[in-house]
């Protein structure tokens, strides 16, 4: 088996590990820096409390990004960076924060519409200023991936974006900040950590340091999600579902992710759902059809390390674990017709679905969002 192995980013994680940004920031020489962030961290203080620590060396604050950040809002940061003349960029938020964050610091140096580069009329950059991601929610591993997630809401398209210009350069994890996250928030994106695990273990392209990365995430994010939702300011959950996250981060970003994250896109583009519980809507449907073909034995042994007796098992402990936490497991409220649910299908079909073990058919993919609205 041949395999290549990349991490860039310098990370530091710890609780109060936020004490650092300072010298982060000097360590890479910056002058005059964007704080990319969402209203939220500016209700709460937050960003009141990083530019009195940081008066010359953070210069602009850009706060207008929202959940599945639109392209519309890379578009205004990059040219706020651009009229500021930042030298570098921090994300201060959840992985739509951080997403908005790599795009604009790649974009913003060749003045060209994110349209361009989301509709592929464009080749990515190399180039970007240097970017420091400081997550606040425990899931997308965003601080670790050369991924962009970006959402065109005007047409109904989601797509993530892939170069390795979109790894930060640093990345600052301070599970303490997770510990305002609302139950059903931590829920949603602790679910997602847990769909970049198992997605990474049974991708075509795992390997072995993508698999040690997926095994470790597998089995902190099953054990302590749950603690986390209903503890918030417990520090041992906060803390192991911010290291899941990272670490499920540091093996998808190796091997892609597959079926469950295909489908997620058109369900977060065209019914607005949170990015995680969309993905936990089908990680249960996947294992089971998964397990049909797992002719090595693999997804057993994954099984086995996160203590449950076969695939079936986990797949049941986990459509269990969405109704403890209040995600949902169906689209009955919905009322979809035939009509969108022909939609969801065709929407589907993205590049990450070659990745998922077992080849999804149209079929296989019409009866998965039909089991949604029975
Ligand atoms: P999010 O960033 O959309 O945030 C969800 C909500 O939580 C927002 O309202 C935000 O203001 C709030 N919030 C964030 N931190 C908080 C805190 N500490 N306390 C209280 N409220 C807080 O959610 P997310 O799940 O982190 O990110 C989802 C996005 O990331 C999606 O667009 C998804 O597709 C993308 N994603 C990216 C990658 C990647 O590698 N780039 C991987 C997975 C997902």
């Amino acid at each position: 088996m041949d395999w290549h192995y990349i991490q860039p980013v310098d990370i530091h994680f710890g609780n109060g590990m936020l004490s650092c940004l300072s010298e982060q920031i000097a360590k890479l020489g910056g002058k005059r820096g964007i704080l990319v962030t969402s209203s939220s961290f500016i209700e709460n203080g937050l960003v009141k409390r990083l530019t009195e620590e940081n008066p010359t060396t953070i210069a602009t604050v850009y706060s207008g990004v929202s959940p599945n950040t639109d392209i519309k809002e890379c578009d205004e940061c990059s040219a706020l960076i651009r009229k500021d003349k930042n030298d570098f960029v921090i994300a201060l938020g959840g992985g739509s924060v951080i997403d908005c964050a790599k795009a604009s610091a790649a974009f913003c140096l060749d003045n060209i519409p994110t349209s361009v580069y989301f509709e592929g009329k464009a080749q990515l950059p190399v180039r970007k200023l240097p970017l420091i991601a400081i997550p606040t929610t425990a899931g997308t591993g965003s601080e670790v991936t050369r991924v962009t997630v970006l959402t065109d809401h005007a047409h109904g398209v989601k797509t993530p974006l892939k170069a390795p210009v979109f790894y930060p350069t640093i990345a600052i994890v301070d599970p303490e900040l997770t510990y305002t996250l609302p139950k059903y928030i931590t829920a949603c994106t602790g679910m997602d950590a847990l769909c970049h695990a198992i997605e990474a273990y049974w991708n075509t392209s795992h390997h072995p340091i993508s698999d040690a990365f997926a095994f470790h995430a597998a089995n902190l994010a099953v054990r302590y999600l749950e603690q986390a939702c209903f503890e918030p300011k417990s520090a041992i959950a906060r803390e192991k579902m911010a290291e899941a996250s990272l670490t499920a981060g540091m093996a998808f970003t190796l091997t892609g992710t597959t079926s469950v994250h295909a489908c997620s896109y058109p369900l977060g583009a065209m019914l607005d759902m949170p990015h995680g519980e969309a993905c936990g809507l089908t990680i249960d449907r996947f294992l089971r059809i998964n397990a049909q073909s797992d002719k090595d034995g693999r997804l057993k042994r994954l099984a086995r390390a996160m203590g449950y007796s076969d695939v079936e098992a986990v797949a049941d402990a986990i459509t269990e674990l969405k109704f403890r936490i209040g995600l949902k497991n169906d689209l009955t409220h919905l009322n979809l017709t035939d009509g969108q649910i022909e939609q969801l299908v065709k929407n589907t079909q993205h590049p990450s679905m070659k990745n998922n073990p077992v080849p999804i058919t149209e079929d296989i993919l019409r009866n998965v969002y039909r089991s949604m609205v029975l």
